[in-house]
């Protein structure tokens, strides 16, 4: 089923009878050539890339809950590639580009929309910093535009710019960057996939993977045992439980991140907000309501929800830099559970168990990584071999300490990144 203009004029006035799901509901088949535990955003596309780009056909995506239902239907959709390091830059820059591509590439309509970032400043060195971050994303191929506070004030005219703390320098304008609708993403990827042939498997958990002599024979689930030359772990804030089924120790730390929602409201927010000093983002999602959040909870966790001193903190920032949000009522909050390395980048390589690879280590950025991780994931699984746009993201960097990319400066701790 393609959708079109037509087709959506058709079934409108056929009563939209001739809709049908989006993907099957097959059986688990005994064996397939490559198993994906976790149907989140990087495992569908990685599945979907699979097929697609390599012509796997044989493959399963096993879900322990329902597609979509993790941290890619949770986050605050932001979409952009303004990253610093070598390592990190090419690969948001290649993910990018796979974004402006993808509707077409999916035929499905994922809300893409390139409305702009803006890294606020409150300092001369800061902005020193963001000069830097500017020239490093224009010499890679991206785009970036110093703004001066005038410059801020023509776009955002409703922050307060003369806040004792923080008053407003400039910002750092990413006209590319902007949101996506994070569940359509997970949907648009899951069809593709299935109608390459793909076995979506939902409530089907992983509770063990089977490994004998070092080469990986498959997994254990909740729906029979699944047998698998190769399997890749893509679970998200469960990389280290999943992990430690095969006898691994990851460099990972789970923590909550929250977000909020407001009611909705007329369009008042044209732009991805971010307010980096006071641990504070915001957009308009295309409902009209304002999408906010701030930093993890600062404590490890695999609870899905948040706790009130960071729901204060996040309120308090908001109202700092934008005092016109205190008239808007706060609808809802959640949270997701983010899998935190040590230098703030992710993981995408080989294990030491034959045939197991591991996609993971994406911490509060990994939605925006979502084409870019299962494009490159994908490659690594076909061929053995990284993706040119994702060699850095080795495992045993943490062990050797070699070829770390701390994008934050922050060092070697989890919760700072
Ligand atoms: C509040 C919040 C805001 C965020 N904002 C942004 C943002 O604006 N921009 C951005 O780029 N990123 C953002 N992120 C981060 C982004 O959402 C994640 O990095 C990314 O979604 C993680 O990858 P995923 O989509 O594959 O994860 P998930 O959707 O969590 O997928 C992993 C899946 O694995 C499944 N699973 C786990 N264990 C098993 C098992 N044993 N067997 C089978 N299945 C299993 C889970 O059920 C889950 O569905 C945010 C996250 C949160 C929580």
């Amino acid at each position: 089923m393609r959708f079109s203009a037509l087709r959506i004029l058709q079934e409108g006035l056929t009563g939209n009878k001739g809709w049908t799901p989006h993907w099957r509901d097959p059986e688990p088949k005994s064996e397939y050539d490559i198993v994906i535990i976790g149907g989140g955003g990087h495992g569908l596309s990685t599945a979907y890339y699979l097929a697609k780009e390599h012509g796997y056909r044989n493959i399963a995506v096993l879900e322990k809950g329902y597609i979509g239902g993790g941290n890619v239907g949770r986050n605050t959709t932001i979409v952009r590639a303004n990253y610093f390091l070598p390592g990190n830059s090419e690969f948001y820059s290649n993910s990018l580009k796979l974004w402006e591509g993808l509707e077409a590439d999916l035929n499905y309509n994922v809300m893409h929309s390139q409305r702009g970032l803006i890294n606020l400043f409150h300092s001369d060195g800061q902005r020193d910093a963001f000069v830097r971050r500017g020239n490093a994303m224009i010499t890679q191929g991206d785009d970036a535009v110093l703004l001066d506070r005038k410059g801020v004030e023509k776009h955002l005219p409703y922050l307060d710019f003369d806040n004792t703390r923080f008053p407003i320098y400039g910002g750092l304008l990413h006209p590319r960057g902007g949101t996506a609708r994070h569940d359509a993403v997970a949907w648009g990827y899951a069809r593709g996939a299935d109608q390459r042939g793909v076995d979506l498997l939902q409530n089907c958990e992983v509770t063990g993977i089977d490994i004998e002599g070092g080469v990986v024979k498959g997994v254990q689930t909740t729906r029979g045992a699944i047998r698998a030359k190769k399997v890749g772990i893509v679970v998200a804030g469960r990389s280290g439980q999943v992990a430690a089924m095969a006898g691994m120790r990851l460099p990972i730390e789970s923590h909550v991140l929250q977000a909020f929602v407001t009611e909705g409201l007329k369009p008042c927010i044209d732009h991805v907000v971010s307010f980096g000093m006071g641990h504070f983002y915001i957009s308009q999602s295309d409902k009209g309501g304002l999408v906010f959040g701030g930093d993890l909870d600062f404590y490890a966790s695999y609870a899905a929800r948040g706790n009130l001193p960071m729901k204060e903190h996040v309120m308090e920032a908001a109202m700092t830099l934008m005092p016109m949000i205190g008239k808007a009522k706060v609808l809802r909050s959640w949270g997701g559970i983010m899998d935190m390395t040590p230098d703030g980048s992710p993981i995408i390589d080989r294990t030491g168990v034959e045939g197991l690879y591991i996609d993971c280590g994406w911490c509060y950025g990994g939605f925006k990584a979502v084409p870019g991780s299962g494009f490159a994931f994908a490659h690594l699984l076909a061929t053995d071999r990284p993706h040119d746009s994702a060699t850095r993201f080795r495992l045993d960097r943490f062990r050797t300490g070699r070829g770390l990319m701390d994008e934050e400066g922050t060092g070697a701790q989890h919760n700072l990144h």
